[in-house]
């Protein structure tokens, strides 16, 4: 993708973002764009750096590790998020690489970065995932559970900013987000986690302060 291309999509994104967030009466500074990278490889990702463009995010650690150190050599004040679930068993990899987990959804997680941090050193900021739409499919919390998980993720001292969720496709997401937003009210948590290509200014006017997005900056993935 030419690098004009890539600085045009971006500029259009904020733009849009700016203008949702201007309607509902926020300010556009409130609201971080996470560029999902997931499938595209360094040479589609550095024209978006070169626009300026420092949030990614990428839902597998293993692609993660192999794109992004040499990536962020350059550029040290990019920040890489994961959206995508976590196994236990790449905790200690998924602390050490990334600035951001959104997937945090089950007491054996918890637990697995609790230990993967205090080791390392290193504290990301921890999203809990809520299943929002209750669809077996999907990673996330049952709504019903999130009160203990996040009572037992504070308790293990994970720096936990805000929720997280995917909500059904071929609905309207509107319900779902002001859902999570009141669950986050609720838990007294700031960050909401919400928004892609498709929904992402239904997300800024109900209160994302993180809209993730990859089709509509990268275009299709293969
Ligand atoms: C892939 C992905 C996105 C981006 O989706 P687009 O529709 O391409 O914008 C956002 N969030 C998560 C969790 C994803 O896996």
């Amino acid at each position: 993708m030419p690098s004009d291309t890539a600085q045009s999509r971006l500029a259009e994104i904020q733009a849009r973002i700016a203008r949702a967030a201007t309607t509902a009466g926020r300010k556009p500074t409130d609201v971080a764009l996470i560029a999902i990278s997931k499938t595209h490889d360094a040479e589609a990702i550095r024209p978006l750096i070169d626009a300026g463009q420092r949030v990614f995010g990428e839902n597998r650690v293993q692609e993660a590790a192999a794109k992004w150190p040499a990536l962020r050599e350059a550029h040290p004040d990019i920040r890489v998020h994961l959206v995508g679930q976590l196994q236990s068993n790449k905790a200690r990899e998924a602390v050490e690489l990334f600035d951001a987990l959104h997937s945090v959804d089950r007491p054996s997680l918890v637990a697995a970065l609790a230990k993967a941090m205090d080791e390392s050193g290193r504290r990301p900021d921890c999203f809990i995932q809520v299943n929002i739409g209750d669809e077996p499919q999907k990673g996330g919390v049952a709504v019903a559970d999130l009160p203990a998980l996040l009572a037992e993720s504070r308790a293990a001292g994970l720096p936990v900013v805000g929720l997280m969720a995917v909500p059904p496709v071929g609905v309207d997401a509107a319900p779902y987000f002001a859902l999570l937003a009141k669950l986050a009210r609720d838990s007294a948590l700031d960050g909401l986690s919400i928004g892609m290509s498709d929904d992402f200014e239904t997300a800024v006017t109900i209160g994302a302060t993180h809209v993730r997005v990859g089709t509509a900056l990268f275009g299709a993935r293969a």
